[in-house]
């Protein structure tokens, strides 16, 4: 049964979350642990898939950004910490810095990191989970020749279609775009979306409203050529990366599945309870 509606009232009524300013929220009680059981779902499915688990400072470098062509794709979104620095607006550009110049031996190469992201959308940004300025983000970032990183990226879409039915929720994939590494031109971002190279999984939060929870995107040699990262043997790597906004899907979970923890799907109970008892 998928009774969507908005969970927005009845989390701020329980004090799950609370509004600290235009896109941040405060969270507590159930609503973390959900965030938890999300993020804990997705790294043991980078766990199973053999993924390197990564951690990165909360500050990102200008000149990576700029490197990877991020300010002339995003322009105002980026948040400034200091001089040189930027909060960082996804997770995933600190791996290609990691594996800078490296050959990859062993591929398809896969890399796990979570941490938090800024990005100020403006006048989106309102006191719901739906559009943050700050929000945790959990990425699966792999590497590989172009049938490698295809066949990753499709794994990881099965796997988490499989999840979303596990946890009592609804949710269609669809193509999408990205200014981000096919430049902001009209005739690319149509090529974006026919070669199906951003392809998000969206889910109902209110009747007739639905909101990305992921995406799963197929860079082609974007950021390995700018990163010089190679495939041992000569061949061209390619990358990809799948993310979770772990609000976004804590956040959808309780518009689908209501606030009655005790009607929640066993699994998810189950974690929840465990949470709350430590
Ligand atoms: P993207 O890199 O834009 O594909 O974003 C990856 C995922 O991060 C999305 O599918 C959302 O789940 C989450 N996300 C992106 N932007 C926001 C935001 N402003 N607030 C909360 N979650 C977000
Ligand atoms: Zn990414």
């Amino acid at each position: 049964m998928n009774r969507t509606a908005d969970a927005l009232p009845a989390l701020l009524e329980r004090g799950w979350i609370s509004v600290g300013g235009p896109g941040l929220i405060r969270c507590t009680g159930p609503f973390v642990a959900l965030c938890s059981y999300f993020d804990a779902a997705f790294a043991a499915l980078a766990w199973r898939r053999g993924a390197q688990f990564h951690a990165y400072p909360g500050v990102v470098s200008r000149q990576l950004l700029e490197r990877l062509e991020y300010f002339s794709s995003f322009p105002g979104v980026a948040t400034d910490a200091g001089e040189c620095y930027v909060l960082p607006p996804a997770v995933c550009y600190q791996t290609y810095e990691h594996l800078a110049d490296r050959e990859l031996v062993h591929h398809p190469y896969r890399v796990t990191v979570a941490g938090r992201c800024s990005r100020f959308e403006g006048s989106r940004l309102t006191g719901s989970p739906e559009c943050l300025w700050n929000f945790t983000m959990r990425e699966l970032i792999f590497f590989g020749s172009d049938a490698e990183v295809a066949g990753e990226r499709k794994a990881l879409m099965r796997s988490v279609t499989g999840l979303l039915r596990k946890v009592g929720m609804t949710g269609t994939l669809a193509p999408a775009t990205d200014p981000f590494f096919l430049g902001e031109s009209r005739g690319k971002l149509l090529l974006q979306k026919l070669k199906e190279l951003k392809l998000e999984l969206r889910t109902e939060i209110r009747v007739g409203v639905d909101m990305a929870i992921a995406s799963f995107n197929h860079h082609e040699d974007f950021f390995t050529r700018r990163m010089n990262i190679r495939l041992a043997g000569g061949g061209r790597a390619h990358s990809g990366c799948a993310a979770f906004g772990i609000e976004r899907w804590s956040f959808a979970f309780v518009c689908q599945n209501g606030l009655d923890i005790e009607t929640w799907p066993e699994p998810v109970r189950r974690f929840v309870a465990r949470h709350e008892a430590c």
